[in-house]
């Protein structure tokens, strides 16, 4: 249930409905902090089998968002919102330009993006009523397709738990092992191939197999069903989250974890579980925030290279955080909380300075937004 004990325990500051009984518009905006900057994260649509179950969706997704641009080393807060509905059924011009003019009406302290079941052309839609969206279509002057962005990072990530584990970044002849091959996996493996690495993939879905066979011949599939037994040196979920948990970590042989995939562990303890076998794991949360990290830039104009080099710094992020996790012997996905938790509260404590009357003092570090809005 919704509640102000809830929101005050998750650390909430707003959550908004909106609804347009004429196109049938059910949305939840959960604007988690805005320490940093406006709250950016995507719109699910989805087909909740109740109102509290998009509520605890939105409320969990959003604060994640918080924690990611922290630790990424974004001025953006964090924030995430839902519709409910049937994407196979309920979508329709007017839903997602009602949805648009209500996001406009925030006036800036969300920003939306795409998240599961949302198209450029919904993305266009929004875009018809509010600025305050972005992942835009780059014949609209956006920075289009985010997974190869996300791939860098996780790329990026990978690098870097080669150079804690072995000493080197250089993962000639490591077998990576990618679990899904979609829009991620698939640019991820290409990067593994051109430094030399040797790739396993599986998959379910019959076309992104053949699509993988097709473009990356030198790739050998593994089953589903036998890929958490392989012989590999780096697993890398790219597909479920949950996929660390008590029925897969005693079987795993890699060295490292190092995927795309959304809340790879189980459950917290699952982080000590791994630490305590000796694998390392790169901070899920961190090493796919490339995405994010791409849109993001779309507020100062977007271009490739600066997405890439901002991509870039995941690699000593990743280093960071190793050694956060080293120096106080905590698991790697609470010592990314750490890192995020620190800048959101050394950033809050500046935020005591009057900036005198013709300042925007209310989203510091943002000032990049008024370029674009
Ligand atoms: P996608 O849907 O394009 O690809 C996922 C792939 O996993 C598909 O090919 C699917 O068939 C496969 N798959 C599903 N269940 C499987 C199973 N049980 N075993 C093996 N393969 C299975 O998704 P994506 O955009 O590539 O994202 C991959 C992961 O990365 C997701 O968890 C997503 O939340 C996360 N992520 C993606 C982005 C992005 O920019 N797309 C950003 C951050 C995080």
């Amino acid at each position: 249930m919704l509640s102000f004990e809830r929101l005050y325990s998750m650390g909430h500051e707003e959550v908004i409905f909106f609804s347009e009984p004429s196109c049938g518009l059910k949305a939840i905006v959960a604007i988690h902090d805005t320490t940093l900057g406006p709250a950016l994260g995507g719109t699910r649509m989805w087909p909740y089998s109740s109102e509290e179950e998009a509520i605890e969706d939105v409320l969990r997704l959003s604060r994640g968002m918080t924690y990611k641009a922290a630790v990424s080393g974004l001025n953006l807060g964090g924030g995430k919102a839902v519709i409910i509905g049937d994407p196979k059924k309920d979508k329709s011009e007017a839903l997602f330009r009602a949805y648009g003019r209500f996001i406009e009406s925030l006036n800036g302290r969300y920003i939306t993006a795409e998240d599961v079941n949302i198209s450029v052309q919904d993305i266009d839609h929004i875009y018809t009523e509010s600025n305050y969206v972005c992942g835009i279509a780059k014949a609209s002057g956006g920075s289009g397709n985010p997974a190869p962005y996300t791939a860098l990072g996780v790329f990026r990530g990978m690098q870097a738990s080669a150079t804690k584990k072995w000493g080197s970044k250089d993962l000639t002849g490591k077998k990576v092992a990618i679990q899904g091959v979609g829009s991620v996996g698939i640019e991820l493996a290409k990067l593994v191939n051109e430094v030399g690495g040797t790739l396993l993939f599986t998959d379910i879905n019959e076309d992104n197999i053949r699509r993988m066979k097709d473009q990356l011949p030198s790739a050998e599939f593994v089953a589903p069903e036998a890929f958490y037994d392989l012989d590999m040196d780096i697993y890398a979920p790219c597909a479920l989250g949950a996929t660390i948990n008590d029925d897969t970590i005693g079987r795993l042989k890699c060295e490292i974890v190092n995927g795309a995939a959304n809340n790879q562990l189980k459950e917290d303890r699952h982080g000590q579980e791994l630490k305590d076998k000796g694998i390392l794991y790169a901070p899920d949360y961190l090493i796919n925030a490339g995405g994010l990290m791409n849109v993001s830039i779309e507020f100062e104009g977007w271009n490739d290279y600066k997405s890439r080099r901002m991509i870039d710094t995941i690699y000593d992020t990743t280093l960071r955080i190793f050694a956060i996790s080293e120096e106080k012997n905590i698991p790697v996905n609470k010592a990314t909380d750490v890192l995020a938790e620190q800048r959101l509260d050394s950033m809050r404590k500046i935020q005591t300075t009057y900036l005198g009357r013709g300042s925007d003092h209310r989203f510091p570090g943002t000032k990049v937004r008024h370029n674009k809005l």
